[in-house]
């Protein structure tokens, strides 16, 4: 299969770790006899750099014309003092609210071969813990009305969260198909009880799990579920909720791991064009220091095999050979045991 992709490694540790992925990448190609046309371009602060803006027109093109696109993390202590509409992670933003990719998905899964890294306690991880969170990535109050004006000489800011029916119907639709495919519970999570978003988004799941009555559903509030993930994460199948809860959450759920650096991510659109990414940021404090966990980005890499180019064996190969590697004891610095660091 031909298939291109567009590469942003972005900044701090991105471009250590895409390199990492990027001979992942060429092995499956090699070994499958694919064809992967990779396209290079700047992101993030490596762009404010060149171009003045974190993405530019040209970027936002090549990445409409790639069938994926793999990205590093952007952002760093050099460009924290600009303008908020300027910063690294607009750019971010704004690719994904271009590719439309409304969907982020987010596996967290507990590697036994980690088990000392985990801050959680046998008892808990004993039990099988392979959830996914899929989070809205469109909406909510990172796209809604932001402003700090003054009043009476005081500054107020506000940030507004909006959710259209349709918003949370679609994300709905992927979350209960993709429990019924992985045969796996759903948990919607919001905060019904004080927002009016998140009643709407109760009420929209409430309507959708009608639809597929063999996936057995819940609904929990999200402080509720951020106790929840720590004291008892197995009984999550898929998590299913908006933008800002997800983002906390999923962050939340990496620590099961060992690492944040082992965490992937895909978001995907309502096309194959997906984008995949490791849930953390640029790791500006280990930056150039090759010492960063590629695994992430390597298993992101497995995830837009499987999601965007239907290769399942290939995405399946990837992720034997990381438990491989694991199964050996290869370690980065944030995963090896307190007394071989
Ligand atoms: P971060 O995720 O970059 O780092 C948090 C901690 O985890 C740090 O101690 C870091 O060293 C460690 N860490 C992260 N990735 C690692 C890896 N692969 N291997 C080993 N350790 C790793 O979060 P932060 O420090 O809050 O943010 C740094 C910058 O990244 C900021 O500019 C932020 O805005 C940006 N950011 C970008 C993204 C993204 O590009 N998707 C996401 C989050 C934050």
């Amino acid at each position: 299969m031909k298939k291109n992709i567009l590469i942003l490694k972005g900044d701090g540790v991105g471009p250590e770790i895409v390199d990492e992925a990027i001979k992942v990448l060429k092995k499956v190609e090699k070994k499958f006899s694919h064809e992967f046309n990779l396209t290079y371009a700047d992101f993030g602060g490596a762009s404010i750099d060149k171009h003045g803006i974190p993405l530019t027109d040209e970027t936002i093109q090549i990445a409409l014309n790639s069938d994926s696109v793999l990205l590093g993390a952007v952002g760093g202590y050099k460009w924290e003092n600009i303008e908020q509409s300027k910063r690294p992670e607009m750019g971010l933003l704004k690719l994904r609210k271009e590719l439309n990719l409304y969907a982020n998905i987010r596996p967290t899964k507990f590697y036994s071969q980690l088990s000392y890294s985990s801050p959680l306690k046998e008892s808990i991880t004993s039990k099988k813990i392979d959830f996914v969170i899929v989070r809205e990535l469109t909406g909510g109050i990172y796209f809604g009305k932001k402003e700090t004006e003054i009043i009476d000489g005081k500054k107020i800011a506000h940030d507004v969260m909006t959710y259209s029916e349709d918003e949370i119907r679609r994300i709905g639709i992927v979350a209960f198909e993709m429990a019924l495919k992985l045969n796996k519970n759903i948990t919607s999570v919001d905060k019904a009880n004080v927002l009016h978003s998140s009643k709407l988004w109760r009420e929209v799941m409430e309507d959708i799990s009608k639809s597929y009555k063999s996936v057995p559903f819940n609904n929990m509030f999200v402080d509720n579920a951020a106790m929840q993930i720590i004291s008892n994460p197995s009984q999550f199948g898929i998590m299913v909720t908006e933008n800002m809860f997800g983002d906390i959450l999923s962050d939340e759920a990496s620590v099961i791991t060992g690492s944040i650096g082992m965490a992937p991510s895909a978001s995907l659109s309502s096309t194959t064009l997906g984008m995949y990414e490791p849930i953390h940021g640029s790791a500006p404090d280990i930056a150039g220091k090759n010492i960063a966990n590629p695994i992430a980005t390597i298993m992101s890499v497995a995830m837009m095999l499987k999601l965007s180019f239907g290769m399942n064996d290939e995405s399946l190969a990837i992720e034997n050979a990381v438990l491989k590697a694991l199964d050996n004891n290869y370690r980065t610095v944030d995963i090896m045991p307190k007394d071989e660091k």
